[in-house]
């Protein structure tokens, strides 16, 4: 899913893929996998294969970012409420995907969600948060349903985070 957002502490959400495994108790009433499941994709539980995204999915945010930095307001991104980024079984080169999204669209203000706090720091990439003019690393924010985890600069929302995810 891929589309500008109604919910109101975001500009748009991003989807990198879909699916994802139960991992705690606040999965238990997850609002992804119903939703999934009523659209007929199968895609959560380990082993199941995940729903990967079209070449047009992964553009959007470019055009965000345009748009971001042609009015001078930077926006931000809800990744991603259809899965968790930092899941054990992310699909093979999606993450990695991901991470070059975000360092190509330093207008935005990625807000990464995860119900896995302790695998933040192994799936980030190496060059993470280096001071190479890269604005975007500075300013994402990655928090659990559970408690804010802040990568980077912190902001309000991080400190007022939202409920979401089957809280
Ligand atoms: S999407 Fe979030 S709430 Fe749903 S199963 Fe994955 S970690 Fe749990």
């Amino acid at each position: 899913m891929c589309f500008n957002s109604s919910i109101e502490w975001t500009t748009h959400t991003f989807n990198p893929w879909w699916g994802c495994t139960k991992v705690s108790d606040g999965c238990r009433n997850c609002y992804a996998e119903a939703l999934s499941n009523r659209y007929g994709h199968s895609v959560w539980g380990a082993g199941k294969p995940r729903r990967l995204m079209s070449d047009a999915h992964w553009q959007a945010p470019l055009g965000w970012d345009a748009d971001a930095k042609r009015t001078g307001r930077r926006a931000r991104v809800f990744c991603a409420s259809m899965a968790d980024v930092f899941e054990e079984q992310a699909p093979p080169g999606q993450l990695a995907r991901l991470w070059d999204l975000i360092r190509l669209t330093p207008n935005l203000d990625w807000q990464l969600l995860t119900k896995r706090p302790h695998r933040i720091a192994e799936s980030l990439p190496p060059d993470w948060g280096r001071p190479a003019g890269d604005q975007s690393r500075s300013r994402i924010i990655c928090r659990s349903c559970c408690r804010p985890v802040s990568i980077g600069r912190a902001s309000s929302w991080a400190d007022s985070p939202p409920s979401v995810k089957g809280d």
